[in-house]
């Protein structure tokens, strides 16, 4: 066995559904007495539920969390929150609401707990990312990690299952660049793996029925681990590749991962035998990207980063930016073989492993 390193992460997780009938124990678990809950527009109505939940020690709803956290907001929600006194901040929704309390958490130090209702992963990471004049920055610091996260699976039976599918493969996707990273470790391989194994079993009994709460259960609790598998490790070829194409063309977040996933894994796992082989175990095939191209599409992921209404004439430019900026990878990236991988990407050809 190879050396590593290994540093666990300070964080309480209750897990199961109706775990969030137990918020008021995690608050008081985190020390805190009072807080304000951050949802999006569309969840604001879970937001007042989990008021409503906290009793006294429920100060309202901050329901204005938005894609990639534009720093305007942030200083409006922590207007909010301290102008209501709150000594605790309750995220309670998917990957855009977890950025949000993160943000404030770096700019507050006020403790956060949160409740995923999407499968992005955040919660598990130490990465923040804040939009300031249309440039996204992101940076990795222990203060944004939640004190307490509380995994519900009854929360995510009104995911569309449209967004559960994306947001399973952008779960998977963190997995898998784990799998690869230049830090990984056998303790993280274990659950990157186990993550892989059980959203991709879990997400087609989802979309049979939506609201399978033992299916459910299964994709949060693979969420965890593949955000996990992200926060202590480092991202690959794909994590930048989507980080551009969201950047340069405002796609999708989690489609863009499920677009993107299995190209990078057909490239990627021919340099990468420890990862292809354990997702060889996961998928139950000898080729790991094809298996989840078929899944995908099986399950409705649209066809091609064409359909995601990237123009033609960007794949220049998204290869130009990854080829100028630095990222780990297990194989050498070339000029060519980005612009083949892209173009496969955006026409919906078949993952290969050679894309010249
Ligand atoms: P999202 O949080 O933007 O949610 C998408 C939409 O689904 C929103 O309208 C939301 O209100 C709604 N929604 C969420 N859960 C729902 C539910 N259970 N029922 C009904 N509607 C629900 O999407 P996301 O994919 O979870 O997050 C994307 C963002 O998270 C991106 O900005 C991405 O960069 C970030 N992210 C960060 C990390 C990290 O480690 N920092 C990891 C993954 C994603």
């Amino acid at each position: 066995m190879h050396s590593f390193v290994y540093e666990a992460q300070p964080m309480r997780v209750r897990f199961g559904a109706g775990a969030i009938d137990e918020l008021r124990d995690e608050l008081t678990a985190i020390g805190a007495t009072k807080a304000v809950v951050i949802t999006t527009p569309e969840q604001q109505e879970l937001g007042e539920r989990v008021n409503g939940l906290l009793g006294p020690a429920g100060l309202g709803v901050y329901p204005h969390a938005t894609m990639h956290v534009p720093a305007s907001i942030i200083d409006d929600a922590l207007a909010f929150i301290r102008g209501a006194g709150a000594d605790a901040v309750l995220c309670a929704g998917g990957g855009s609401t977890t950025g949000l309390g993160k943000a404030l958490a770096l700019r507050s130090d006020l403790p956060i707990i949160a409740v995923p209702t999407t499968y992005a992963g955040s919660e598990m990471t130490p990465i923040w990312g804040i939009t300031d004049d249309g440039v996204k920055r992101t940076g990795r610091d222990e203060r944004v990690l939640p004190r307490s996260v509380i995994y519900d699976p009854e929360l995510t039976v009104g995911l569309p299952v449209a967004i559960s599918v994306t947001s399973g493969l952008n779960a998977v996707a963190h997995a898998v660049e784990g799998l690869y990273a230049p830090d990984a470790s056998p303790i993280i391989s274990l659950m990157a793996a186990e993550g892989v194994d059980k959203m991709l079993g879990a997400l087609p009994a989802v979309v049979t029925d939506p609201a399978d709460l033992d299916a459910r259960a299964d994709a949060l609790y693979a969420a965890w681990l593949c955000g996990a598998t992200l926060g202590a490790t480092t991202m690959g070829l794909h994590h930048k590749l989507c980080h551009i194409l969201g950047g340069s063309f405002n796609l999708p977040h989690a489609e863009t991962h499920a677009v993107v996933l299995p190209y990078v894994m057909a490239y990627n796992l021919t340099a990468a035998p420890a990862a292809r082989e354990a997702l060889q175990r996961a998928t139950g095939s000898s080729d790991p990207g094809t298996a989840v191209a078929k899944l995908g599409r099986d399950l409705g992921v649209p066809a091609s980063l064409s359909e995601l209404g990237m123009p033609e004439d960007g794949i220049a430019e998204v290869v130009r930016q990854a080829v100028d900026s630095p990222y780990s990878n297990p194989r050498e990236v070339t000029e060519a073989d980005l612009r083949g991988l892209l173009t496969a990407a955006y026409t919906g050809d078949d993952p290969r492993g050679d894309y010249r």
